[in-house]
């Protein structure tokens, strides 16, 4: 069986039990070599296969996935989660056209790890209720329609993958497309890695304080780091849900 696993945002020990369990059996790795930490391929067996893709094309990595009997377990890992961009899908539909039969265990995305080491809430009540996930243009095209600009539009909190590199164009567009200049924004890199770093600011300051990351970082964006927000109505004493009657 083939699964495509996500190995979690670094730390060895973000990944579900799940896919730990499955490396332990693994005959041969796949793993995403330029952002899934090394420590994890510590799992494998001593005599398992482990190939990094970040030098293959996709020809390369179905033809090794394939290249095993059937009854071998195979493993594609990616990092953070594999749904937010994996690249997973166009690897399922070459294996569905060869009738090959996979599994997908999902991980901890590095949206949910930088949050984690900010300790911030993405959904604060009457601050946004939205988490926007996109990323800038860059070498590879977003379509037009999802262009910052618009998106910044909606005032939403903001979690923006591989546009570290173009931060200053990023956090110009953010405030042309409406936030004000003093949101507050963070860089996380490399969340949950060793060398982890976190820098705090502005829409305005940060393309200088953060000048210095170029990769392999998170830029997060909106009032959810700012000090203002509601009660949750949730834990309201005043509001009754299906778990709780109102106390008077
Ligand atoms: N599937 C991954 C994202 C892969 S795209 C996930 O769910 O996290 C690669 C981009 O993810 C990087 O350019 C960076 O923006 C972000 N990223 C991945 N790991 C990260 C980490 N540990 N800390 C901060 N950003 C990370």
């Amino acid at each position: 069986m083939i699964y495509f696993i996500g190995a979690g945002p670094g730390a060895a020990d973000l990944i579900t039990v799940r896919g730990m369990e499955l490396l332990k059996r693994a005959d041969l790795v796949v793993y995403a070599g330029s952002l899934v930490n090394p420590e994890l391929l510590g799992y494998c067996r001593e005599d398992c296969e482990k190939l990094n893709s970040a030098s293959m094309t996709l020809e390369e990595v179905i033809g090794a996935m394939t290249s095993y009997p059937t009854g071998s377990t195979v493993v594609r890992l990616h990092t953070g989660d594999p749904s937010i961009y994996g690249a997973i899908r166009e690897q399922m539909d070459e294996l569905d056209r060869l009738g090959y039969d996979y599994e997908v265990v999902p991980g901890v995305s590095s949206m949910n790890a930088a949050a984690a080491v900010l300790k911030a809430e993405y959904t604060l009540p009457g601050v946004s209720q939205t988490l926007i996930v996109s990323r800038m243009a860059g070498r590879t095209p977003v379509p037009e329609k999802e262009n910052i600009r618009s998106l910044a539009a909606h005032g939403a909190s903001m979690a923006l993958f591989l546009s570290v590199s173009m931060l200053k164009e990023l956090c110009e567009e953010l405030i042309a497309g409406g936030y004000a200049p003093e949101t507050p924004t963070a860089v996380v890199y490399k969340a949950t890695w060793p060398d982890q770093e976190t820098v705090k600011g502005t829409l305005e300051s940060l393309p200088e304080k953060a000048a210095h990351i170029g990769r392999a970082a998170l830029v997060l964006v909106g009032g959810f780091m700012g000090g203002g927000y509601e009660r949750s109505k949730l834990y309201d004493p005043a509001f009754s849900h299906m778990f709780r009657e109102a106390k008077q």
